[in-house]
Parts: structure tokens; C-alpha cells; sequence
């Protein structure tokens, strides 16, 4: 249940009960993806609700919608703060936040003269469970970056994510991984991979990925913890060379991989470093202190 007769979103610069918003149904956005939106969380600490890494996230709204030409500027401050009143209004402390920039009714294929903010958000309690991933190799590739502004989190991107993880699950899979258009390892349908062994872990470069958030707060982690990253373009033969594996992202954090198309990993994920990172990574966005890991916003 995203929403109840209490929930209060913000859209076209005010406050509203989510059940009496309204949309156009000729929305250029609903009839061809043409919009952009970004997923972010918010988690109770002990200072109260903290956005991890709001400043960042609006920061790729913004740019998601010059990639692709959608007209909307705006201060990310000032989305932060936006975002921390409507947790407020909503009495939220662990939460999603989903700002989604959509356009106005245009049923051609121009650049929208109308564009509309919304940003709504969910009671998102903390994951407990400690279960490992089992993936497939898709038979859907990763858009080519020829066709699309990769680096854009477009809401049309995401049928190639909705295909991946349906066959998936239909298979009997967790969650799908997906490779690039030549073949090498890409990412998740909504999250990045990182494999291991012993301390040193690779994660596929640039090119086509969405290059998260969630990856560079990884990256950063590895370097506090004394874990070597390599970026570069990895096959499924390389990625089953290693010992732990997992999926990282706002909403999937860090998640343990067990097993691709039901070969395993040979590493036991509760001593790899795959581990030690989780755990990192908990502690950061609630902001605790734990050993020497200082956190940051
Ligand atoms: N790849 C894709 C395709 C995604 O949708 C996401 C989620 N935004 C990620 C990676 C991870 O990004 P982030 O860490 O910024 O959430």
C-alpha cells in the first residue's frame, strides 16, 4: 500500500492529500515513459530522519532531465528540504522518497511544454532478512548507450528492468542480471553488481550501467575498510571465478548474491568481505559509529 487517505505528496508546488491529486491521462510521460525519476531513502537515526545522500540524488534528477532535454531547474536544496517536510507531514522516519519529474499532455513526440514535480513518499521499515540472491542471466542486454542517455534514470528505461526481473521471476529466479549489448556483465534490473575474492572486488565500469549512488558510497566504503576496486568489463566466466558476489542500490542496499543461473559462489558470505561491507554500509546510512567508519550525509 503506497498510500492511504492520510498521505500527503507534494505536486505542481504544494501539499496535497494523495488521494485528490490529480493527473492529465494525456500525459506525455504516461503514453511514452518521458520522464525522470529518482529513488531515495530516508532512515531514522538517532538525530531523527536523515535523506542519505539527498544532495546527490536530486542532484541526478536534475541531470537525468538535461540528459534527455526535459525542462525543469531547480535548486536541489531545495528538494531536500521539500523532502524532509513531506516526511514530516507524513510522520515518516524510515521511508522511501520518489520525486518524479512527468510532463503535461503532449501526444507528440516534441519537447514538453508542461512539466510537473511530484514527489511522494512510503514507510520503507528496516530489511532484516539475510537471505542471498539467486540470479539468471537475462536474456534481455541493457539498453544500448547509443540508444538512450544511459546515465539517465528515465522512467521508459525501466521496461528493460520490468522484462529482466518478470522472466526472472517466472524462472523461478530472484532477480535477473543483465549483460551489455557486446556480451560483458552489466548490472541488476534496479541495482549494481560487485564480485569478489578475498580482498579485492570488481565491479563492471561505466558505459552501460546507471552508475549509482549506492556504487560510489560502496567504492568509497572499500577504500576505508582496505578493499581494492577495479572497474572494467568482466564476462559471466570471470564473475564465476569468484568467491561473493552482490547487488547494490537505495532500495536493495547490500545484497548478498548465492548463486548465478544455480552455479554458486564458492565463498562462505558471512566471512567474505562482501560482508564486512553490508554491515559498513547499515551503519553509514543510520549513522552509526562503528569502529573506525566515520559517516558522512
Ligand atoms: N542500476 C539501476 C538500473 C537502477 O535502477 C538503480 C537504482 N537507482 C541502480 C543501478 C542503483 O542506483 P542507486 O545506488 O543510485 O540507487
Amino acid at each position: 500500500m503506497y498510500y492511504t487517505e492520510k498521505t500527503w505528496i507534494f505536486l505542481d508546488g504544494k501539499f496535497q492529500k494523495a488521494t485528490q491529486a490529480q493527473s492529465n491521462l494525456y500525459a506525455q510521460t504516461l503514453h511514452y515513459g518521458y520522464g525522470v525519476f529518482e529513488g531515495i531513502r530516508s532512515y531514522q537515526t538517532e538525530k531523527g530522519a536523515r535523506i542519505f545522500k539527498a544532495k546527490e540524488h536530486f542532484e541526478r534528477l536534475l541531470n537525468s532531465c538535461k540528459l534527455i532535454g526535459i525542462p525543469f531547474e531547480t535548486d536541489p536544496e531545495e528538494l531536500t528540504q521539500l523532502s524532509y517536510k513531506l516526511l514530516q507531514k507524513n510522520g515518516f522516519q524510515d521511508a522511501y522518497i520518489r520525486p518524479l519529474v512527468f510532463c503535461g499532455p503532449n501526444m507528440s513526440l516534441t519537447r514538453p511544454k508542461e512539466v510537473h514535480l511530484m514527489i511522494c513518499a512510503w514507510e520503507w521499515g528496516a530489511y532484516l532478512g539475510e537471505q542471498l540472491l539467486k540470479l539468471n542471466i537475462s536474456s534481455f542486454c541493457r539498453p544500448h548507450p547509443k540508444s538512450l542517455h544511459i546515465a539517465a534514470k528515465a522512467c521508459g528505461h525501466y521496461v528493460n528492468s520490468i522484462l529482466a526481473t518478470i522472466e526472472a521471476k517466472d524462472k523461478g529466479f530472484d532477480e535477473g542480471l543483465l549483460l551489455d549489448y557486446e556480451g560483458f556483465l552489466a548490472e541488476g534490473p534496479g541495482a549494481n553488481l560487485f564480485f569478489g575474492k578475498g580482498k579485492k572486488l570488481f565491479t563492471p565500469a561505466s558505459g552501460s550501467i546507471l552508475k549509482g549512488i549506492t556504487r560510489a558510497t560502496v567504492i568509497g566504503l572499500c577504500d576505508e575498510l582496505g578493499l581494492e576496486v577495479e572497474e572494467g568489463r568482466y564476462t559471466e566466466t570471470d564473475l564465476m571465478k569468484a568467491e561473493f558476489a552482490f547487488y547494490c542500490g537505495t532500495a536493495a542496499e547490500i545484497a548478498g548474491i548465492e548463486s548465478v543461473n544455480g552455479k554458486k559462489f564458492s565463498g562462505n558470505w558471512a566471512e567474505s568481505a562482501g560482508k564486512r561491507i553490508q554491515d559498513a554500509y547499515r551503519n553509514l546510512v543510520r549513522e552509526k559509529k562503528v569502529n573506525h567508519l566515520i559517516t558522512s550525509s
